[in-house]
């Protein structure tokens, strides 16, 4: 399968294709959290790893593999054009869970320096405290600085596809051959880009997902999913060393099931925000206003994203613009949720309704003011999640009018 014949749609709807108990259109949620065997003898096949839920339907117990969460599992894999998946409580979960999975004490992470707040803070603090695991922080646009990064003890080259926020976007397949040249693997994390970029085919070997945004796109739950060969899902659930197995960060099969449902109409749904950012940027961008958008030609990475593009999908929902300072940010984004009613004055992306946050005092805040400064996220960076709701005139009007009160446009 190569990047230009994939096509997420046809593959979704391809997995997507699940009886429930009783021939349900929909899957039935598996509610049991243990699962009985019809002979003694299965049970200790089932602990050896002889026998799995792929080789002879045989469950052991939830925190292990859950059926409902497991077709989720093999839904995300489709999607992402990975052999396996499976899924667990959160976005920051799936990080955790992969890296520490991939590293032992003492390994070295090469990782993107513009990477969600959390990410960033796990990597950073947690795990030299905890650990031993130490990370180089990187701009990613720059080969040559993320090859010179590497050591001999780099088992893991992380980045974002598109970094959270300032909307970098990562050469994958480059970053595939460094990491590959250094016998490392590359983990992408693909929040920002579902059905849009596909970083498997890029040859990314793991990705994972904050399923919290546009994948579920109701901002009702939190989730994510960890995408690679059969192999690492079997490892993240082993026994013994297993990461999601042994650390629990497991998924309910109530919030798998509706995360599920929500598949069907995210390619729809991502269409929508990249349909009305473009619109609403290239707008921005043509009054002089400090819009970052990868669908503006102006963006340093605008070739390299239409390239890693499917087909039908667009740029995303994801856009900045820089106030200047904290203070014509707060000024603007209060405009626009209390006068205009344009949007909501919340962290989190990809929602039917427009979110925004000042990303240093908020999804960033974890990093230092010198890593703030060097990742090019100033005090005055508003991150907005384009919605798809309401009319988009009405919308421009608001934008415009906040915009031109803050004097960030004539
Ligand atoms: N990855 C990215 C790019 C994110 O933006 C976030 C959260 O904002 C996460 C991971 C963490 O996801 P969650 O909140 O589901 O743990």
């Amino acid at each position: 399968m190569s990047a230009t014949t994939f096509d997420p749609v046809r593959a979704l709807a391809a997995a997507k294709h699940e009886f429930g108990e009783h021939g349900g259109v929909n899957m039935s949620i598996e509610a049991s959290t243990t699962f009985t065997v019809l002979e003694p003898g299965t049970m200790p096949e089932i602990f050896a790893g002889r026998r799995t839920p792929d080789r002879d339907g045989c469950f052991l117990y939830g925190r292990h593999f859950n059926p409902t969460v497991y077709t989720l599992g093999r839904e995300l894999a489709a999607l992402e054009a990975t052999e396996s998946g499976y899924c667990c409580a959160s976005g920051i979960a799936a990080v955790a869970a992969a890296v520490l999975q991939l590293c032992d004490t003492g390994d070295h992470i090469v990782a993107s320096r513009a990477i969600y707040g959390g990410s960033h803070a796990l990597f950073a603090e947690l795990f030299p405290a905890k650990t031993a695991i130490r990370t180089t922080f990187v701009p990613i646009t720059d080969l040559a600085a993320v090859e010179a990064a590497f050591t001999p003890r780099t088992k893991v080259l992380f980045t974002e596809t598109l970094s959270n926020p300032t909307l970098e976007v990562a050469d994958l397949a480059a970053l595939a051959a460094i990491a590959h040249r250094h016998g490392a693997a590359l983990v992408v994390d693909n929040t920002f880009c579902p059905v849009m970029i596909t970083p498997a085919l890029h040859g990314a070997d793991v990705v994972v997902h904050s399923l919290t945004k546009f994948v579920n796109g109701a901002s009702d739950l939190i989730a994510g999913a960890v995408l690679g060969s059969a192999a690492f899902v079997g490892q993240l659930m082993d026994l013994h060393t297993g990461t999601l197995m042994l650390l629990g960060p497991t998924m309910d099969a109530r919030s798998a099931f509706e995360v599920s449902m929500r598949l069907p109409h995210l390619p729809l749904r991502i269409a929508e925000h990249s349909r009305r950012a473009m619109i609403l940027c290239a707008r921005m961008a043509e009054l002089g206003a400090a819009v970052t958008y990868p669908g503006l030609p102006a963006h340093p990475q605008h070739a390299l994203m239409k390239r890693q593009l499917n087909p039908g999908q667009g740029f995303g929902g994801l856009c900045t613009i820089d106030l200047g300072s904290r203070e014509r940010a707060n000024r603007f984004m209060d405009l626009l949720q209390n006068q205009h009613r344009f949007g909501f004055m919340a962290v989190s992306l990809g929602y039917a309704e427009t979110l925004m946050s000042a990303s240093a005092s908020s999804t960033s805040s974890e990093l230092t003011d010198e890593a703030l400064a060097a990742a090019g996220i100033g005090p005055g960076l508003v991150r907005m999640s384009i919605g798809i709701t309401g009319d988009l005139e009405d919308r421009w009007a608001a934008l415009h009018a906040a915009l031109r009160a803050v004097g960030a446009v004539a």
